[in-house]
């Protein structure tokens, strides 16, 4: 099968490789979609701890169940699935939970596991008993299906923020992660909403897709001073940080209000992350701050319930389909800024 084989920093290869063989209990997926994470970006350019190269990675998948292994059930060859990255040890309390997600020996598809950029993916048996994979309901093409990851994970950060009706929202980052979230933010209710970047050319490029009621350039503008004009001094209800910088964690601190809700949902580079705030903010005011990582099987279900009654576009995210051969021109294309998601078209 073919297969787009990162071989290290800044080497992606399309290769042809041997496909894999479905085992007892496990499902071979043909993928139709792939589309291109934040972290694939990441892991081209600086690797990435779980990737042991050679290895194919990505795991924002659409495809259809081509085999299945002895022993599988609950699905049915030909079904059109997507996956959840996560696969725990099943054993832990978190596991026990369902929560794959936060398991301390916890793996992932596309990292530990082989990835979704080629024409075949297994699900192995272990991610198949934890009910890893998901139908997708007729009328969710497979196309917007490949969005369901991502989307997912941001639900999993709002599910702590218990949104409004009549909120105001401030969002740090004007990439696709930070649209999903604006999105998501209106579906429950969000009135004011403000988009802050350090790029003009991304702020211009999100607000052609969608409509943020501000637009803050933070390289140009202060972000505290600005919201702090715009709200009468009050603050705004909710900040989402989904961009991966610890001023804008410490700005989400300076422009929060009142028994305000901060989601620190983009991690920070491992050896950058202690960051200074006023610890006082949060106790005179009453703020949380929470955290969220990945997502987990009840999330994907919300994300493709919102997909079906069209809460949530999931077309408006898609900008760019590029054939498997242009992963490398795909990983440029996000990384200059004007793209929103870029998805990879494995079946041609
Ligand atoms: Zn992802
Ligand atoms: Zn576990």
């Amino acid at each position: 099968m073919k297969a787009a084989v990162y071989l290290g920093i800044k080497k992606i290869q399309i290769k042809e490789v041997e496909r894999p063989k479905c085992g007892p209990g496990e499902i071979l997926i043909r993928v139709h979609f792939c589309a291109i994470c934040g972290t694939d970006v990441r892991t081209y350019l600086h690797g990435h701890k779980k990737v042991k190269p050679p290895h194919i990675i990505g795991h924002e998948i659409a495809g259809e169940i081509a085999e299945m292994g002895k022993e599988t059930k609950g699905h049915q060859l030909g079904d059109r699935v997507t996956v959840v990255t996560s696969v725990g040890c099943g054993k832990c309390r978190w596991c026990q939970k369902g929560y794959y997600n936060l398991c301390p020996d916890g793996e992932a598809i596309g990292y530990f596991y082989q990835g979704g950029f080629a024409e075949y993916l297994l699900m192995p048996q272990e991610a198949v008993a934890q009910n890893a994979v998901l139908k997708i309901p007729e009328n969710v093409s497979l196309v917007e299906a490949s969005i369901v990851e991502p989307l997912s994970c941001c639900i999993n950060g709002q599910n702590y923020l218990k949104i409004e009706k009549g909120d105001s929202v401030a969002v740090f980052g004007a990439g696709p992660i930070g649209m999903m979230h604006l999105e998501l933010a209106r579906t429950s209710g969000a009135e004011k909403t403000f988009l802050i970047d350090i790029s003009k050319e991304k702020l211009e490029f999100a607000q052609s897709h969608f409509s943020a009621d501000y637009l803050i350039n933070s390289q140009k503008e202060n972000p505290t001073e600005k919201i702090s004009s715009l709200t009468e001094n009050k603050g705004v209800d909710v900040v989402i940080v989904a961009a991966s910088a610890k001023i804008a964690q410490e700005q989400a601190l300076k422009i929060v209000g009142k028994k305000g809700r901060i989601s620190f949902f983009a991690g920070l580079p491992k050896d950058n992350s202690i960051i200074n705030f006023d610890s006082n903010i949060l106790h005179y005011q009453e703020i949380s701050i929470f955290g969220s990582f990945a997502s987990y099987r009840e999330e994907y279900e919300e994300a493709l319930n919102l997909i079906v009654s069209k809460k949530i576009e999931a077309k408006k995210f898609i900008t760019h389909i590029l054939p498997l051969e242009k992963i490398e021109e795909g990983i440029n294309l996000i990384r200059k800024g004007k793209t929103l998601k870029v998805i990879l078209k494995i079946r041609i």
